[in-house]
C-alpha cells in the first residue's frame, strides 16, 4: 500500500473533474468531489484533508462512526445502504445521507431526528437501471414517495442519488445519469429544495458530470494503486 501516491491521484481526479465541467458546460468548481474512504487507512485521509478536502463518503455505519471520531472536523456523508436499526448510531454524525431508499427508513430518520431536535439532510436513492442487485426506488415511485416524505419535518430532501451499472465503457451508462437529471428537473419544478444530483464513481464520474452531477463519489481512483 505504501506506493500509492494519494495526492497525485487526487490531483488527476480534480483535473478530470475540471475538464468534464468544461465539456458539460458546467460552471468551473460547481461539482463537489466526495472521496470515498471505505477501508482506507487514516494516513491517506489525513493527506487528502491537508490538501483541502473536507467532505468524505462512507458506505457503512460502523466505519463512518469510527472515522467521525478520528476526524470530527470532516463532513461525513453516508452513501451506503442503511439498516433502520443503525440510524440511531449515525444520527448527528453525517451531513448528508445519500441512500434514503424506502419509506420505513424515512420514518425512522424522521422520528429520531425530531426527538433530537435536528433536521437530517437526505438524498433519495433511485434505481434508475432497474438492476435487481441495486437498492433504490423505482423512478415511477419517486413522485409519490416525495409527495409524502416532504411533509416529514425531521428530514430535508435535497436531491437524488443513483449508482449506475458497472460497465466497460462509461459511455454506456450516460442514459442512466441523463434520466436521473431529468427526474431531478421534474421534481424540482414542484419542490425547489430538490436540487442535488449525487452520481458518478471512479468508473464513470466524468460522464456523470457532463450529465449534471453535483456530487461525484470517488474511491478507487484516489485511494487504490493505479495501473496507468
Ligand atoms: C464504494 C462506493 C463508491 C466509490 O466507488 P469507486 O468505484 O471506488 O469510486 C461510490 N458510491 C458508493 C455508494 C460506494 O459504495
Amino acid at each position: 500500500m505504501t506506493d500509492i501516491n494519494v495526492l497525485d491521484n487526487l490531483t488527476k481526479v480534480q483535473k478530470q473533474i475540471k475538464e468534464a465541467e468544461l465539456r458539460g458546460g458546467r460552471p468551473p468548481g460547481s461539482v463537489k468531489l466526495l472521496p470515498v474512504t471505505k477501508t482506507v487507512p487514516q494516513q491517506y485521509i489525513t493527506q487528502v484533508m491537508e490538501a483541502g478536502i473536507v467532505d468524505f463518503g462512507e458506505n457503512r455505519v460502523q466505519e463512518l462512526v469510527e472515522k467521525y471520531r478520528h476526524f470530527p472536523k470532516a463532513n461525513w456523508h453516508m452513501i451506503g445502504h442503511l439498516q433502520t436499526n443503525k440510524v440511531k448510531k449515525l444520527l448527528g454524525k453525517t451531513v448528508l445521507i445519500h441512500s434514503l431508499d424506502r419509506w420505513s427508513l424515512a420514518e425512522k430518520i424522521n422520528s429520531l431526528s425530531l426527538s433530537n431536535n435536528i433536521k437530517t439532510k437526505v438524498l433519495v436513492q433511485v434505481n434508475v437501471s432497474g438492476e435487481k442487485s441495486k437498492y433504490g426506488l423505482n423512478p415511477l415511485e419517486l413522485e409519490d414517495f416525495i409527495y409524502h416524505a416532504i411533509d416529514l419535518e425531521g428530514i430535508e430532501i435535497q436531491g437524488l442519488m443513483t449508482m449506475a451499472p458497472f460497465v466497460d465503457k462509461p459511455e454506456e451508462v450516460r442514459p442512466v445519469f441523463r434520466e436521473l437529471a431529468r427526474w431531478r428537473d421534474k421534481l424540482a419544478s414542484r419542490w425547489p429544495g430538490i436540487r442535488i444530483l449525487s452520481m458518478g464513481m471512479t468508473n464513470d464520474f466524468t460522464v456523470a458530470i457532463e450529465e449534471g452531477a453535483d456530487i461525484v463519489r470517488v474511491g478507487s481512483a484516489i485511494f487504490r494503486r493505479q495501473t496507468l
